[in-house]
């Protein structure tokens, strides 16, 4: 091959690679292939220069083909695929809504920590139901038909009824989880002596007028614990342990009694103000403590309705709302950011 005959080829190769739908595919035309075969067998005198034509060649390939990957890259812009229809179709929308810049949404984030937490000292984790029946959103937890603490929850109801004529809820708490992992593992805790733990995390409704401490839609996590001779310290010092690791720090409690229909005794569990070492602030409406959630040893009547002797056994239960704890932790001052996708909110938490 004569040295000017390359420059010939190079034409007729950078005029096929316009033509190929993929570009690649020019790697492995006959005659560029050729062009490699030649310099095996080319003169030792003109090796140097015929080397750097292709060379040259070769680079120019390149650079087409990578044009053409970079520009399939850029029709394929990874978009929100549940953010509103109008905003992906706004070209700008898309550039603002790319998933690179997204991250894991503070409530998952904490559901995760708080759970992982749990985990560690042998609760299972299960999720609570969002569509739940009125036997396990109150008659199992021992609230009678007309007991006035129903009126307490706000419930949502289905126009669908349940088998017994009264309609599905969308639970007000994931307490509605107690009576189904009790009698779920009852046979397990009788005959091989197994303890039942759970830690139920899940999404739940009131009809709730929205301000700045209140939601229609929020997440609770729900403790379950289940063996013989449990008492009120295992409780508060299981709790404790929870509240020392999640806060980082050293953690002081305080209790006081509440009525809860579903334990007895019931507690209302406070946490010294980790803001202001009890001094008194904003957070802690100035008395130097916190009330984080509601808890209590499980009633003998719920465990009589999921099947346990109440003589024979005993245990706790607690729920937390995560909106709060994650409102403590990082000193959020209103509820309604976590449902207002405002990515200024969400990307702190980046
Ligand atoms: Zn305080």
């Amino acid at each position: 091959m004569k040295l000017d005959e390359i420059k010939v080829i190079r034409e007729s190769l950078l005029t096929k690679v316009v033509k190929l739908s993929n570009k690649a595919d020019i790697l492995k035309d006959a005659q560029y292939k050729s062009l490699f075969e030649e310099l095996k067998i080319i003169p030792k005198d003109q090796k140097a220069h015929f080397g750097k034509e292709l060379n040259s060649l070769k680079n120019e390939l390149s650079s087409i083909i990578q044009r053409e990957n970079n520009l399939e890259k850029e029709n394929n812009q990874p978009i929100d695929v549940s953010a509103p229809f109008d905003d992906n179709q706004n070209e700008d929308s898309i550039k603002l809504l790319d998933q690179r810049f997204g991250s894991i949404h503070p409530v998952s984030t904490e559901i995760k920590i708080i759970t992982d937490i749990f985990s560690s000292i042998g609760f299972k984790v299960i999720e609570s139901l969002e569509i739940d029946d009125d036997f396990h959103m109150f008659e199992s937890l021992n609230f009678a038909t007309d007991h006035p603490a129903r009126d307490d929850f706000d419930t949502f109801i289905t126009v669908q009824k349940d088998q017994t004529n009264k309609p599905y809820v969308a639970p007000a708490h994931t307490s509605t989880m107690q009576t189904r992992v009790l009698s779920q593992n009852r046979d397990n805790l009788v005959k091989n002596n197994q303890d039942i733990g759970y830690i139920i995390p899940g999404r739940v409704f009131r009809n709730e007028d929205v301000d700045a401490r209140h939601e229609h839609t929020f997440y609770q996590i729900e403790g379950v614990y289940l063996s013989k001779k449990v008492t009120v310290a295992n409780l508060l010092s299981v709790l404790r342990d929870f509240m020392s690791s999640y806060f980082n720090e050293e953690i002081k409690i305080k209790t006081q009694p509440v009525y809860f229909p579903f334990t007895e005794p019931s507690f209302e569990f406070s946490v010294n103000c980790i803001y202001c070492a009890q001094k008194g602030c904003h957070i802690c409406s100035y008395t130097g403590w916190i009330e984080m959630l509601g808890c209590g040893m499980i009633h003998p009547n719920v465990l009589s309705i999921a099947g346990i002797d109440p003589s024979k056994y005993n245990g706790f239960a607690f729920g937390l709302g995560i909106l709060r704890f994650i409102m403590i932790k990082y000193g959020i001052e209103d509820i309604r950011h976590y449902h207002s996708v405002r990515l200024e909110f969400l990307r702190q938490f980046k």
